[in-house]
């Protein structure tokens, strides 16, 4: 942690670590569960450029979170952060900033055979790949676009060959993509990238979620286990969202985040900044406190940090762990498009 940086807790002692920045709103895809295209379709209101935090403004809070309250990692994703134009530009400055240990990228690796060098030359450390299903068919109607598996994969395989780290995302949903697991697991132990199972969750108000859609950690593993057996293995640091299980003949690992079946949010550390500045302390939150007005009325660092303090400070969140108990008070919440993963 930075000296100079002040240790901020939250209602429920909880520190703030880590910085997620969403770039943008949009997306290439049409995920289902994210984005379905009968919602989010043509005239759909999209931000206009404008609304967006600037790569300077972007960059001038990035050093407010690092130097003054200690973040040290940041993960760039939306919507799909590579729609976002010049983003190696954007990693640069953020690379440029003293203090920071990692910059990451959540992306649906379509753009990566574009981008990959570029972003690894400015600093980008590694990307998490999106990928549903190793089936064409299948994964055309999940993504809602009728892009081919070869087009994930080929990102993928550009990121490793510009040198990024690589781990893989498949959120999975009961009667839609279980069978796709044991290849999944099969296929990315085989390449030696860590495969992370998200549970399914009901993140915004359109992908039409019930608990019964969500495929658990505990009916993943024992899928996983009658082929190829899992044991759990120690977290990497304290608070590590993915829970790691390594295969018994040692040949690599897989990760769960379970924030359905096993709610994480007692270590939850995490803040987001939304493309058009505004910062949230959930993703199951149903707004957030608007940076860029601050920003744009010309508050200095001081104030700022001041008021990102205060919303730290005051912060109580604890969805998941809420929807857990059944005291989840039903909302409308913001979308993960638009917060980010
Ligand atoms: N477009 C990029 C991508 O797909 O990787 C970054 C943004 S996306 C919102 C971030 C992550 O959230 C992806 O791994 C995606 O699969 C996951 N995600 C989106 N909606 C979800 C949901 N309802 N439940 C669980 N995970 C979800
Ligand atoms: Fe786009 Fe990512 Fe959402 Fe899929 S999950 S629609 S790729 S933002
Ligand atoms: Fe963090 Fe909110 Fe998720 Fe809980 S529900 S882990 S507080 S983002």
């Amino acid at each position: 942690m930075n000296t100079n940086s002040e240790q901020v807790l939250d209602q429920k002692s909880r520190p703030l670590r880590d910085l997620r920045i969403s770039v943008t709103d949009r997306c290439n895809l049409r995920c289902t569960y994210c984005m379905p295209a009968e919602i989010f379709g043509q005239d759909y209101p999209f931000l206009p450029k404008g609304e967006l935090l600037s790569f300077e403004e972007l960059e001038r809070l990035a050093k407010l979170f690092v130097h003054q309250f200690g973040v040290e990692k940041i993960r760039l994703t939306g919507g799909e952060p590579l729609m976002r134009k010049d983003m190696p530009e954007l990693v640069g400055k953020l690379a440029g900033i003293k203090g920071i240990r990692d910059i990451a990228m959540t992306t649906n690796g379509v753009l990566l055979p574009v981008y990959a060098d570029k972003l690894k030359k400015a600093g980008l450390k590694r990307v998490t790949v999106s990928l549903d299903s190793l089936d064409d068919e299948r994964f055309k109607a999940i993504n809602g676009r009728g892009v081919s598996v070869s087009k994930v994969l080929a990102g993928i395989e550009a990121a490793k060959e510009a040198g990024l780290g690589v781990k893989i995302n498949m959120v999975v949903q009961k009667g839609v993509n279980e069978k796709d697991i044991l290849p999944m697991a099969r296929y990315f132990k085989e390449k030696g990238h860590i495969l992370r199972f998200i549970e399914f969750m009901d993140v915004g108000n359109t992908n039409e979620w019930n608990r019964q859609s969500v495929v658990t950690k505990a009916d993943i593993i024992r899928i996983i286990n009658e082929d190829m057996p899992v044991e759990p293995i120690d977290p990497n640091y304290k608070g590590e969202v993915a829970k790691r299980y390594g295969y018994l003949d040692g040949s690599g690992e897989i990760g769960f985040i379970s924030s359905v079946s096993d709610a994480f949010c007692s270590t939850c550390n995490r803040a987001r900044l939304s493309a058009k500045g505004e910062l949230f302390t959930c993703l199951f939150a149903s707004s957030g406190f608007d940076l860029r007005t601050l920003i744009r009325s010309g508050q200095t660092d001081q104030e700022l940090a001041k008021a990102i303090g205060t919303v730290w400070r005051n912060r109580d969140d604890q969805y998941s762990l809420d929807r857990a108990l059944a005291k989840a008070a039903p909302r409308k919440k913001v979308e993960m498009s638009y917060i980010g993963g």
